[in-house]
């Protein structure tokens, strides 16, 4: 920006009007407003514009341009590459902006950009509702569904993005603009897979299902049948019916003894019935030291992996997705595991069928409709003091999976350090038309610290 003396008087007018609050480093909240959930993100900007609704999101990209500071968005702030702060510039912060509104008539819900799936599955679930969100409850509606949002219901219902009905955004210009099929479609295509990349969304409008009591949970066994259980998860994985959605994991004890375990967490949004023939083959597998698989809600759902997550973690991860689940492919995701230096890391494969994959690949922005599994290598851990070894885990872990990873990658599972080319990888054949569509809304390429689509055609 300018001198500090033009700065301060610069904030000053701004805050004149500004309805949220405005924090410059020495202020009270400034340090716990700019950390994120990963504990590795350590940056500072100049401003963070605590925004309470679409009139301070405007007025804070319009402070940003004017004043040429670089802008980073903050939705839930869960994204592990950390693109939700800046060191200098201005982070516009929506974790204030939490508003929800649920239509029961429509069963449509309308929720402002800083509001948490945990917040988002108490209100829908009150009228009997829910639309997919994230595994966690924690991450943010904003970022998972501009990236394309998977999830517990993504079999019977697709991803985050293809139950987006409308969104009111805030462009680079400054202009408030509505987007949904029938206004501004093409807008509509981009924000759903095209991440942060044309302008802050200050509302998201979901289409909601009825899902009342739904079959979840995990089951683990002990490391030492990770091998034969993968294949099942293989075997189960090839005819699964719409309603459920299963994951399947390398990982450590819930109660922090650091025993491994091979865990397969599932969900089926159908009926209790139907649930437990669908769930048969995975329950009688073998004797498991857990077996949480019951009849539960699906907010409960939403919040039973919480734990493993908690905020100030430091993370490091890397993601693609798999051309197939071998047996050398198993054999190595084992072997890895078995080396694994932190009891909060582990190997997670997501299961795409049903919905999310009879979208067209470019019907959204998000081309990723292939069924199949997305392998993620999540390294967390608590002592900076085993970064190194976390991180080298993590890069070798997935080093060794080589030769088994797709072209396709998840956007919103990116490092910071995966390169140019992961921007290719997320967006497939959709990036020249996404590219288009930057030039449109965002000529300069205000809005870039997110898995960035560089303006042109
Ligand atoms: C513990 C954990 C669990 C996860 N589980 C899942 C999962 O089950 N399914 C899944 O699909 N993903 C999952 N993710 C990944 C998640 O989708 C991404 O990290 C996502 O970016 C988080 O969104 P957020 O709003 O919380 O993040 P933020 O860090 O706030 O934002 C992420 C990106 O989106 C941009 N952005 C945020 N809000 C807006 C907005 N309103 N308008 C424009 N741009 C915005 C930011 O600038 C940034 O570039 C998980 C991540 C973590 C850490």
């Amino acid at each position: 920006m300018t001198k500090p003396s033009q700065e301060q008087d610069k904030i000053a007018e701004l805050s004149a009007h500004f309805s949220g609050v405005l924090l410059c480093p020495g202020d009270a909240e400034y340090d716990k407003a700019r950390r994120l959930h990963n504990g590795m993100i350590d940056k500072r900007p100049t401003l963070i514009a605590r925004c309470l609704g679409t009139a301070d999101v405007t007025d804070a990209v319009n402070f940003a341009r004017a004043n040429g500071l670089e802008i980073a968005v903050r939705g839930g702030g869960h994204n592990v590459s950390g693109r939700a702060v800046c060191d200098g510039g201005l982070m516009i912060d929506l974790s204030l902006m939490r508003g929800i509104h649920i239509d029961r008539a429509r069963r449509t819900a309308r929720a402002q950009g800083g509001v948490t799936w945990r917040e988002f599955n108490r209100e829908t679930q009150l009228s009997g509702l829910a639309t997919t969100g994230g595994a966690i409850s924690t991450t943010g509606i904003a970022g998972l569904t501009l990236g394309g949002g998977l999830g517990w219901l993504m079999g019977m219902y697709g991803l985050a993005a293809d139950n987006l009905v409308g969104a009111e955004v805030v462009t680079a210009a400054g202009d408030v603009v509505r987007s949904s099929n029938d206004e501004n479609a093409d807008l509509f295509w981009g924000l759903r897979g095209g991440g942060g990349n044309f302008g802050v969304v200050s509302w998201f409008e979901y289409q909601l299902h009825p899902i009342g009591l739904v079959t979840s949970g995990l089951i683990a066994y002990p490391f030492e049948r990770a091998r034969d259980m993968l294949k099942l998860y293989r075997e189960a994985t090839t005819s699964l019916p719409d309603e459920l959605t299963l994951f399947a994991a390398l990982l450590h004890a819930p109660d922090g003894s650091g025993v491994r375990l091979a865990v397969i967490t599932a969900c089926h949004c159908g009926s209790p019935g139907e649930a437990v023939s669908a769930l048969q083959p995975i329950k009688k597998f073998g004797s498991p030291v857990i077996d949480t698989i019951g009849p539960t809600s699906y907010e409960a759902t939403n919040t039973m992996l919480d734990a493993g997550f908690p905020r100030g973690a430091l993370n490091y991860w890397k993601s693609s997705f798999l051309e197939g689940l071998s047996d050398a492919a198993i054999e190595t995701l084992a072997a890895r595991f078995s080396v694994c230096p932190s009891p909060l890391s582990g190997l997670v494969l997501e299961h795409f069928h049903g919905a999310a994959t009879r979208v067209g690949v470019s019907e959204t922005a998000i081309p990723h409709r292939r069924e199949g599994y997305n392998l993620l290598v999540v390294s967390e851990w608590l002592d900076p003091g085993d970064n190194a070894r976390n991180i080298a885990w993590a890069r070798e872990s997935y080093d060794a999976m080589r030769p088994w990873l797709a072209s396709g990658r998840y956007a919103n599972y990116l490092s910071d350090d995966d390169g140019e080319d992961a921007g290719q990888a997320a967006y497939g054949p959709n990036y020249p038309r996404l590219r288009v569509l930057k030039t449109k809304y965002d000529p300069t390429n205000l809005f870039h610290l997110n898995q960035n689509i560089r303006p042109g055609s």
